[in-house]
């Protein structure tokens, strides 16, 4: 399930969380090879993503961490999930111990909506106790609450679960409405089952779906893609992210392009179906904010934009990567880190409730505003260089000069131009959506 910051498997051995976190001041992911002022201020965090490993199969193309759900372990990793969830509670309060509110929450995996009804409602009724839900269940503007379901898999009982908790958002995986395509991708569901599911979650009062769509799938043509976007649309979803299929290193998907059973799709071909995507769910008002994304102005999803705008995030669950601020100044950096992507360790390890970590990348203030700016061209609004530059010039006055030679460069080729909604912006033009990957590369380089 893409719509989600990703990376691969990290070879090292676990590392704990070791030291740590009370109140607002959260914990070095690492301990002592990372240099860190334990005395540093840092905000609350407003956002939690979770991890829930389960899939009913394990699809062809997919490299995140997920496995085939044998039912006998849903049970102990929601009993592990509650102490992760209990120590990383702390992260979101304020300097008087006081919980501040979430902002968004985002379950994924995996396929959550497998987990056990009753484990659901274990879960949920937790998270209400841990941290302040407040403004997600009054659904104020910019709050969220997600939850990623397979369209077999959701019924009404668990949507009403669900609700209750005070989930307002679900993201259904349909992939492709052709069963040929989806059993390339060996997505093992049935395409009809795409808008009961939409449907169910209208009925029982969820103001919110999106869909996850993928076109370059081997043998698709141009009008299967148009048909695929034609039902999707009709569906009535506020929010449809649509992914070109990538082969990911250790995917059976990838072995098989190497054994020779299918070949990718035609570069121009992926392009005119990218084309035509932001064509036909323009007409419908569905505008592109993201390379990927496309939504109802205000149905933007809140909890990627926390990801893309460099917010902070909390993470819980195997192979979850968190991004937490090295102080209360985004400006000194943040820590990135990985929790170890696999089951047996997460169960067995424990250092006062938090789970191994994989991986850690410690505070650089050069790294983050690469990061910002490389995810700043890949959305619509763009990136303001009325916050950029001077923080730029600040952290490495170098890079003020190549910065600025490259972002006029790509504008003199007709890749860039300020964004319409504010002049003082670096956004992609209608040309440069198509190369925002090298756009994004040219411009951290340059830094
Ligand atoms: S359902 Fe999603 S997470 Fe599970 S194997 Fe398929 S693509 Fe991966």
């Amino acid at each position: 399930m893409p719509d989600r910051p990703t990376d691969p498997a990290h070879p090292n051995p676990g590392i704990s969380l070791t030291t740590l976190p009370s109140s607002a001041q959260i914990s070095p992911p690492l301990s002592a090879a990372v240099a860190f002022d334990p005395s540093a201020q840092r905000s609350p965090v407003r956002s939690l993503y979770i991890h829930i490993p389960f899939c009913v199969h394990k699809c062809h193309y997919c490299d995140f961490y997920s496995f085939v759900d044998t039912k006998d372990q849903q049970a102990a990793f929601i009993t592990r999930l509650l102490a992760e969830l209990a120590a990383l509670a702390p992260h979101t309060h304020d300097l008087h111990r006081t919980p501040v509110p979430l902002h968004t929450i985002f379950i994924g995996g995996g396929t959550p909506s497998l987990l056990r009804l009753d484990l659901w409602a274990t879960l949920l009724s937790k998270l209400n106790q841990l941290f302040d839900l407040s403004h997600i269940r009054a659904r104020a503007p910019g709050t969220e609450f997600t939850v990623e379901c397979n369209p077999e898999s959701t019924t009404d009982e668990l949507l009403r679960i669900l609700l209750a908790g005070g989930v307002s958002r679900i993201s259904v995986g349909a992939q492709s409405f052709h069963p040929h395509h989806l059993q390339t991708l060996q997505r093992l569901h049935n395409p009809d089952n795409v808008a009961r599911a939409l449907t169910l979650a209208s009925n029982v009062g969820i103001p919110r779906t999106s869909l996850d769509l993928i076109y370059a799938i081997p043998n698709q043509t141009l009008a299967q893609w148009q048909a695929d976007l034609t039902t999707a649309l009709s569906l009535n979803t506020t929010h449809i992210s649509c992914y070109n299929l990538t082969y990911e290193p250790t995917t059976a998907m990838t072995a098989r392009l190497y054994a020779g059973e299918f070949t990718p799709t035609d570069e121009d071909l992926e392009a005119d179906m990218f084309q035509l995507t932001s064509e036909l769910l323009a007409s419908k008002n569905l505008q592109r904010y993201e390379v990927s994304n496309y939504a109802l102005p205000g149905h933007e999803s809140q909890h990627n934009l926390a990801y893309w705008l460099q917010h902070q995030w909390l993470a819980a669950g195997p192979s979850a990567s968190a991004h937490i601020h090295a102080a209360a100044s985004p400006l000194l950096g943040s820590h990135r880190y990985k929790n170890r992507p696999t089951l047996a360790h997460y169960l067995d390890f424990s250092d006062r409730g938090y789970a191994p970590i994989t991986s850690h990348e410690p505070p650089d203030p050069k790294r983050l505003l690469q990061e910002t700016a490389m995810t700043a061209v890949r959305l619509a609004r763009g990136l303001d260089l009325n916050s950029f530059l001077p923080q730029l010039n600040h952290i490495t006055p170098r890079s003020l000069e190549p910065f600025t030679r490259q972002a006029n460069e790509l504008r003199s080729d007709g890749l860039l131009h300020p964004a319409s909604t504010h002049p003082t912006t670096l956004a992609v033009t209608d040309r440069g959506w198509l190369l925002a990957d090298l756009i994004a590369r040219k411009l951290m380089a340059a830094i």
